[in-house]
């Protein structure tokens, strides 16, 4: 049985002090959900050691946004995956569009990425999507399968076995716009799919989250599709009630 995660990506919100206001409130409530959905919050790197504390004793998992393709040394203003480790994270999310729009985030230092988190005790949660003209000219399933084959068929299955991924269409991010559940499925199925023709049985084991815009309003519709398995939320995580009503929702 694959696992359902609903995790929380703060992005470039919240001072320490609210950061730590947040994660308690999502700690506090992280009772009412029922065991079989792991929660997650990825707060900025400057918050990940008092939330660590914050959220201690409760299940909440704590997740970075994003690490170095290098193990350490002169590498400034980087933050590399064993002292996320060491920070308290289980995870770190990386490959998000935000990343490849802005900060040149390649498939190939993406490969570097996944491996040396992994290395390090993480779990990956690993995102893929097309952009709006990638979706209107049909190349949606193209272009997504192509970020699946291009970084995590060089993982080995034992590797494979760690990573979550998120499907995020980039037109949906932020935007208010929430694929419809049958788009979000069967781009799903069809991930799934591309990881079985590598990894075969195990992608029935791997964990696909949607992301872009899921809320408390569409998260029961998007959870209830066989292929999706909960959700990586952007601005309704940094509202504790909406995000544990989102896991509320299976
Ligand atoms: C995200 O960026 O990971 C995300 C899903 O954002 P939002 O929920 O705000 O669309």
């Amino acid at each position: 049985m694959r696992k359902n995660i609903v995790a929380g990506n703060w992005k470039m919100n919240t001072t320490v002090a609210e950061g730590i206001e947040l994660a308690k409130a999502v700690a506090a409530k992280s009772s009412e959900v029922p065991a079989s959905v792991k929660l997650i919050i990825a707060p900025p790197f400057t918050h990940l050691v008092p939330v660590a504390e914050a959220i201690k004793g409760s299940c909440v998992g704590l997740s970075a946004q994003n690490c170095a393709d290098k193990e350490k040394g002169a590498y400034t203003g980087e933050v590399a995956a064993d002292m996320l480790v060491s920070a308290g994270c289980g995870y770190t999310i990386l490959g998000h569009s935000e990343r490849r729009q802005y900060y040149g985030e390649t498939d190939e230092k993406l490969v570097v990425k996944v491996k040396l988190a992994i290395a390090n005790g993480l779990s990956p949660i690993f995102c893929v999507g097309e952009n709006l003209d990638e979706r209107e000219a049909g190349r949606h399933f193209d272009v997504v399968s192509a970020q699946v084959k291009n970084v995590l068929y060089t993982l080995s299955a034992e590797e494979m076995a760690k990573v979550i991924i998120a499907y995020e269409p980039v037109w949906a991010i932020g935007t208010g716009k929430t694929a419809t559940a049958e788009q979000a499925q069967e781009i799903h199925a069809c991930i799934r799919k591309v990881v079985a023709e590598k990894f075969g049985d195990l992608a029935d084991e791997i964990t696909i989250l949607y992301g872009g815009s899921c809320k408390p309003s569409n998260a029961k519709e998007l959870f209830a599709c066989p292929d999706i398995d909960g959700g990586l939320i952007g601005g309704a995580s940094l509202k504790a009630d909406d995000f544990i009503a989102i896991a509320l929702s299976f």
